[in-house]
């Protein structure tokens, strides 16, 4: 690698320049040197990442110490690679440029932000309102049914004094003098003009000489509304349903934004969901398991009778088909899974005791097909002691 420039040079301050100072400095080149502005470029490409590394390391603290202190070979990939070589972690100079501007996503954006190039509004554009999120916790069972249920959302809405235009009548508006009537200004910034919102009349173009006296100007007011919210049966937590037009309210006449209910259902004790089926377990006298017979299964709609086969083992599973949930895009409803938990009797009577006892002592290998298979499968393993 060839003898590298001077940090402090590269982006044109002095040793002893403030935090501000080195930002500025590094905004105004990084804008100059961008690789959107300079497309197939090469040199600037070069510069743009020169740009980068030295305020990489001159913007923290830390690194900038020990700039002071032992220059460039201390962030050169052989001292340990402070993002040197390029290949390892650290910033890319669109990471620190996006941060340096305050943005989140891709540089490109940014840049046309900055430049208020790409897509200008019209001053006096209309604004789509913000959509809104409400987390609405609902039981088990009223997602098996739907319910209705009524809403409180805080929202910013159009203003009804003025219609959302923020004056007291359209009459006592007049156009910027500062922008004549365009929202933006022309600064100068260097070798380049660069548009920004008139800070005179925020954008709009116009000066509201008499404003609102209910919105102050703002042509929005904070309102809490109240709302009826229709659950359809069958919602899942996750589920969103869109209430149109009761987002936040539009700006000079722009339409409102829309209302996500997002929703949460509540684990119910007995019933347990998966997809549109439901799952719970039944207890069942160990007799009825042995012998058989019918039993009454508790189903959100109600009691079902399930017959229970001779011989039934404990943790089968039996599906009662359609008694599960609804499903909500209006498809078949889903199944419920009946769990057999064969109940052990507890603290028996002498004479209880005594039949159970008589009744083992009848019961061969034959009887048990569960027990038999076990014991063929673990005999190698029971020999000894
Ligand atoms: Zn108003
Ligand atoms: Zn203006």
């Amino acid at each position: 690698m060839a003898q590298e420039r001077d940090y402090y040079e590269i982006l044109g301050v002095g040793k002893t320049a403030t935090p501000e100072e080195l930002k500025k400095a590094y905004r105004k080149l990084a804008v100059q040197y961008h690789p959107d502005r300079n497309p197939g470029n090469k040199e600037a490409e070069d510069k743009f990442k020169e740009l980068a590394k030295a305020y990489e390391v001159l913007s923290d603290p830390e690194k900038r110490k020990r700039y002071d202190q032992f220059g460039p070979d201390a962030f050169s990939s052989a001292a340990g690679g402070y993002g040197g070589g390029g290949g390892g972690g650290g910033f890319s100079a669109e990471d620190i440029f996006s941060q340096v501007f305050g943005g989140g996503g891709g540089g490109g954006s940014i840049f046309e932000e900055f430049f208020g190039g790409g897509r200008r509004r019209s001053p006096n554009a209309a604004r789509h309102g913000s959509d809104l999120r409400y987390d609405l916790q609902i039981d088990f069972i009223d997602a098996v049914f739907g319910v209705d249920k009524e809403i409180s959302i805080a929202k910013m809405s159009t203003c009804d004094a003025c219609n959302g235009s923020g004056a007291e009548s359209n009459s006592s508006k007049t156009t910027c003098s500062s922008c004549h009537g365009s929202g933006q200004v022309v600064m100068q910034q260097g070798f380049f003009s660069v548009s920004q919102e008139c800070p005179r009349c925020h954008g709009t173009g116009q000066i509201i000489q008499k404003p609102c006296k209910k919105c102050n100007a703002a042509g929005q007011v904070q309102e809490r509304k109240n709302l009826k919210v229709h659950i359809p049966p069958g919602v899942d937590t996750g589920s969103r349903l869109r209430v149109s037009g009761e987002g936040e309210g539009g700006v000079r006449g722009g339409s409102p934004g829309d209302l996500y209910v997002v929703i949460h259902v509540r684990e119910h004790d007995l019933f347990k969901r998966h997809g549109d089926d439901i799952q719970c377990d039944l207890p069942i006298p160990l007799a009825v398991a042995v012998l058989g017979g019918t039993v009454d299964v508790p189903t959100v709609t109600g009691k079902a009778k399930m017959k229970i086969k001779e011989g039934t083992q404990n943790n089968s599973i039996l599906r009662l088909q359609g008694k599960g949930m609804p499903s909500l895009r209006g498809g078949r409803r889903g199944d419920m899974y009946v769990k057999i938990v064969t109940e052990v009797p507890t603290s028996l009577s002498a004479e209880q005791r005594k039949a159970l006892e008589q009744f083992n002592s009848l019961l061969q290998d034959k009887n048990n097909p569960v027990q038999s298979e076990f014991k063929r499968k673990a005999a190698p393993f029971l020999h000894g002691e």
